[in-house]
């Protein structure tokens, strides 16, 4: 039997098959990973085979394979430097909320994020909540922002998680979908999938880091069914949404808007910083590329800590 991984609690693992029918699955031996060494070694959103157990009177299983992932996130093992663990995969749309006040989402903040993002593969849709309560320059803002991130491609939306505006263009973009919410505490995860979804009201009280500050948590990723054939994979406890190492000639291949450009610098490996005839640099004297992105990817080039890491961490 085929099936989707809904929960991992450490050795059981909840599996739902396509009917619908939902087995506690094990599983058996050990699994060598396309190369990832992870903590953990099947995640909430892997599709797996698995087989009926048939000595035990109860529906449970043990899985035997576990199909491709089309991408996971991974969360930096706290104990052991080297390890990761996959927090989830195949997932098919982030929304990043941000908001521009209380709590304010500065654009180096989303543009580590879409890094991130780009390097595991994950579409990313950026969603400006509370446009409720923000004056007339605020929302200029917000269009402005928005143009910037159109321009490369991401898709953004103006919403109220509160009024309920533009939620139903977030609930088309989620439909037959994975879905996974993300920003600072206090942008409006929470409100949101509770406006989405009200149902679900108990089960994604921990979407919003906030509830669990303070507090002991396991944090495992735990996938919902919605109501309008939308999934969403709930992340309570963890705030991080994956580590790149990367390369430094790597970075520029993230920005998407740097990317088409590369190819008409002078040099086939510019780091569009010194080097002479760089069709990045023109482009932002230009105005073709935004200033403020090319002052991220400056800043995620320059990075101190590790090299050319990006960590993206909610506040
Ligand atoms: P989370 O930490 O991202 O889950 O954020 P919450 O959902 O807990 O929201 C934080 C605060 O912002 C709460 O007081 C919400 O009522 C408020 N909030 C959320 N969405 C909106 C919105 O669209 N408009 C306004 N005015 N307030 C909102
Ligand atoms: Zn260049």
């Amino acid at each position: 039997m085929t099936g989707r991984v809904y929960k991992s609690t450490g050795s059981w693992y909840t599996v739902k098959t396509p009917l619908g029918q939902t087995y506690q699955c094990r599983i058996k031996g050990k699994f060598r990973l396309q190369g990832i060494k992870s903590t953990n070694p099947i995640a909430v959103g892997d599709f797996v085979d698995f087989e009926l157990d048939t000595k035990s009177d109860e529906e449970t299983g043990v899985i035997n394979h576990i199909h491709d992932r089309h991408n996971y996130i991974v969360r930096k093992s706290v104990n052991l430097s080297k390890q990761t663990h996959i927090i989830a995969s195949n997932i098919d749309v982030v929304f990043l909320l941000v908001t521009i006040d209380n709590p304010p989402t500065f654009t180096s903040f989303i543009d580590r994020f879409l890094v991130t993002a780009e390097a595991y593969a994950i579409k990313t849709v950026i969603l400006f909540n509370k446009i409720d309560v923000y004056d007339e320059a605020t929302l200029d803002e917000v269009r402005y922002l928005a143009h910037v991130y159109r321009t490369i491609g991401y898709e953004c939306i103006g919403i109220s998680a509160q009024t309920g505006k533009n939620l139903e263009q977030v609930k088309d973009l989620m439909r037959g979908k994975v879905s996974m919410f993300t920003g600072h505490s206090g942008v409006g995860k929470s409100t949101l999938v509770n406006a989405i979804e009200p149902d679900l009201d108990l089960k994604t009280k921990a979407i919003s880091s906030q509830h669990m500050q303070g507090q002991h948590t396991t944090t495992f990723a735990e996938m919902f069914d919605l109501s309008f054939d939308a999934k969403i994979i709930d992340t309570p406890g963890i705030k991080g949404f994956g580590v790149v190492d990367m390369e430094k000639e790597e970075v520029g291949d993230y920005f998407p808007e740097f990317f088409a450009l590369k190819q008409e610098c002078k040099f086939n490996n510019c780091l569009h910083v010194e080097e002479p005839k760089c069709a990045v640099k023109e482009a932002l004297e230009n105005d073709e590329v935004a200033a403020s992105r090319y002052r991220s990817y400056l800043q995620i080039l320059n990075g101190e800590e590790e090299h050319y890491r990006t960590d993206v961490w909610d506040k």
